[in-house]
């Protein structure tokens, strides 16, 4: 099974609206644990992204996730808009010289999710969107080596994106800088796994419909 990247501007689309729905819910999270401009960070980059969405929908998949990543990179700013630009662009360099099915995908999102834990020096139960990310990337691979439907599988990855977001409110912040307020960070949801699990949420509808 193969999608085309002519799916990316329904999907940049589906992302503007999911952030824009939860814009004010997630300025909320990042003002209790973080300094508010999560969302207006993120928002540039998506902003850059459906300025250039008709042309990315163009090019091949190991081309448009490097653009994507360095368009992300030089916009978004913040902790998440490094970490954002190295996810992407370490997605397209997986892809290079790849046929971009589903065990590519799952493979080159994996990698990704890793060079992410390799630039903030965080891994799994620091409170941080690779809460999210982490068991997002492993349901793919579950999945892409399982024989279920497609259907199956994006139900599966949204699924282990919203139980892992729901986690980081029991965590405590040792990356980033709700790390700076200690246990105050106790019972608060993430702002970046929020919206890692919105942007994943999203992109799994539009693929499914
Ligand atoms: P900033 O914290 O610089 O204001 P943002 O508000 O855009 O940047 O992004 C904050 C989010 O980035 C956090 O909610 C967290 O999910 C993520 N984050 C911060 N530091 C790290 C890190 N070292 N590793 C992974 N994710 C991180
Ligand atoms: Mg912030
Ligand atoms: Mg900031």
């Amino acid at each position: 099974m193969q999608i085309s990247p002519e799916i990316l501007p329904r999907i940049i689309q589906a992302i503007a609206e999911a952030i824009e729905k939860n814009a004010e819910a997630v300025t909320q999270l990042d003002q209790a644990i973080g300094d508010g401009d999560h969302v207006v960070n993120l928002q540039r980059g998506i902003h850059a992204l459906q300025a250039q969405s008709a042309e990315i929908g163009q090019l091949d998949w190991a081309v448009v996730m490097q653009k994507i990543g360095m368009t992300l990179m030089s916009t978004v700013g913040g902790a998440s808009g490094s970490l954002y630009g190295t996810l992407f662009v370490t997605i397209g360099k997986a892809l290079r010289d790849k046929t971009a099915d589903l065990p590519a995908f799952a493979a080159a999102f994996a990698q990704g999710v890793e060079s992410v834990k390799l630039r903030g020096k965080a891994d799994a139960g620091e409170k941080t969107m690779l809460d999210v990310l982490i068991p997002a990337a492993q349901s793919l691979q579950n999945s892409a080596d399982a024989s279920i439907s497609l259907q199956e599988l994006l139900a599966d990855v949204t699924h282990a994106a919203e139980t892992g977001v729901e986690a980081t409110r029991k965590m405590l912040a040792t990356k980033g800088r709700a790390s700076f307020l200690g246990e105050r960070s106790l019972g608060h949801i993430d702002a970046g796994a929020k919206t890692a699990q919105l942007m994943i949420a999203a992109i799994a509808a539009v693929i499914a419909s």
